[in-house]
């Protein structure tokens, strides 16, 4: 065993040096810190070989990395089953403390439960913070102590709670860097973790448009969002900065970075909504669940321009706007009345932003199961959000290039699917 104490940073969903709130106090603390990512086996077995996000995942290290070599530091990487790779950590180095910031997932939650208890048995203090949220868990609740599970109330009570001790501290460590461990690990290569380099890379993040947010995140053309999304998963970007900056810019921006939050404590809370609907009385919906045209969803290929463009920009870019994701959710659940869970797999897999408070709080809200969700009557006509969002067809385009030329016929007329999406879920809602 190497006999110096150490300390050890554990990275996961956090990774930048700036402003991370766990990382600031392992290295305020009395013992060199190593700074350590696991690839966590567990979670990699499943994904494909060339996925985007582990990319983006080794791009942001090599970064950090490149960033530790300036000072005589370096990453340790580690892949393997969490558990396996801590012991071996615990048996190589006199680990006394361990960092790391919360995640509120629940295999995350479960994780962390088994290395807490391993570093228990070892005597290794261990410290978990709030870093990827402004307000976690329960923080946000009703009088009564309950959750909210109406976005707009938590909003409220989000931004009163805010605006009384705004702008939030933020954590900047870098005078204590020299704490890190000076050695140099060696960094691996992306085929030595067992994955290939993907051409389909995140969206560098942009707040130009942001002043006039509300007027244009709406039209998929304009490009004009903040393509944040992928940088908040990851950690790449801090949201309290993120936060402090947008709170004095454009309330309707921040408002949806309380969306996001508000998923969160959803998830937290009621964990149950990764495989279940949040509200039971929609448990009798008949399903259609036909495979054939669930394909049609996927590949874009359903003859509704804007549900179409969607989908192949989702598949050529690991990304889809917005406006877009609503119609095609909506488009999945009521008129072709696929279960939400199909669409929220789908999205899963191919989403470079995937995160699963947001693709299961925001597909629950199409499908009318999720907590303050769409009413089931509320059928988004796909025609209609075209000539609203798109008018001019940049968008659809760009993603449909033969357009012009003849397009297919939609798969399913709009009033006939509306009407027997709106029967369907009136038999099957349980009074
Ligand atoms: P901007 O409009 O610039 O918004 C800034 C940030 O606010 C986003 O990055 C995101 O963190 C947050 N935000 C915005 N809208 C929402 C929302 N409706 N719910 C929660 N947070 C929001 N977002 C994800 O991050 N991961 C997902 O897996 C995901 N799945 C979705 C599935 C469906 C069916 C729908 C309708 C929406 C989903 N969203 C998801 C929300 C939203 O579409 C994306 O956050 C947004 O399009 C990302 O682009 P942006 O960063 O440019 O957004």
């Amino acid at each position: 065993m190497n006999k110096e104490g150490i300390a050890i940073f554990w990275f996961r969903r956090d990774l930048r040096l700036e402003d991370n709130v766990g990382l600031f106090f392992a290295l305020e603390s009395k013992h060199p810190v190593i700074p350590l990512f696991v690839f966590d086996e567990e979670i990699l077995d499943s994904l494909p070989k060339n996925d985007s996000r582990v990319g983006f995942i080794y791009d942001s290290l090599s970064k950090i990395n490149q960033k530790l070599e300036e000072i005589g530091s370096s990453l340790l990487i580690k892949k393997g089953k969490t558990s396996e790779v801590w012991y071996a950590l615990i048996q190589e180095y006199d680990v006394k403390e361990v960092f790391f910031n919360k995640d509120y997932e629940p295999y995350a939650i479960r994780r962390d439960l088994a290395i807490c208890e391993l570093l228990e048995a070892n005597k290794t203090v261990h410290f978990s913070f709030k870093d990827q949220v402004i307000f976690e868990e329960k923080e946000i609740s009703k009088a009564d102590g309950l959750p909210y599970t109406i976005y707009t109330p938590y909003k409220n009570k989000w931004l009163e709670k805010y605006n009384s001790f705004c702008p939030v501290q933020e954590y900047d460590a870098s005078k204590y860097f020299s704490n890190f461990y000076k050695t140099k690990f060696s960094f691996p290569t992306l085929k030595q973790i067992g994955f290939e380099e993907n051409p389909t890379k995140v969206i560098p993040h942009n707040l130009k448009n942001i002043v006039h947010y509300q007027e244009i995140r709406d039209f998929p053309a304009l490009d004009a969002t903040s393509y944040l999304s992928p940088h908040l998963r990851f950690g790449t970007v801090s949201i309290r900065k993120l936060v402090n900056w947008a709170a004095n810019k454009n309330q309707v921006f921040l408002s949806e970075l309380i969306w996001r939050e508000f998923f969160m404590q959803i998830l937290f809370c009621f964990p149950k909504v990764v495989t279940q609907n949040f509200k039971p009385a929609y448990d009798g919906i008949q399903w259609r669940n036909n495979e054939d045209e669930f394909k049609r969803w996927c590949s874009g290929t359903t003859g509704y321009p804007m549900v179409d463009a969607g989908m192949r920009q989702l598949n050529e870019t690991g990304y889809m706007h917005n406006r877009v994701r609503m119609v095609v959710s909506s488009f999945l659940c009521k008129h072709l009345l696929i279960n939400w869970q199909w669409g929220e797999a789908y999205f899963a897999e191919k989403l470079l932003d995937f995160e699963l408070s947001s693709n299961v709080g925001n597909w629950q809200w199409a499908a009318g199961t999720g907590c303050d969700a769409a009413p089931y009557f509320r059928v988004f006509n796909p025609e209609i959000q075209l000539k609203k969002f798109d008018e001019k067809g940049i968008y659809i385009r760009k993603w449909i290039p033969e357009f012009d030329l003849e397009y297919g016929k939609p798969m399913v007329e709009h009033t006939f699917a509306r009407n027997r999406a709106i029967e369907t879920y009136k038999k099957g809602i349980l009074k």
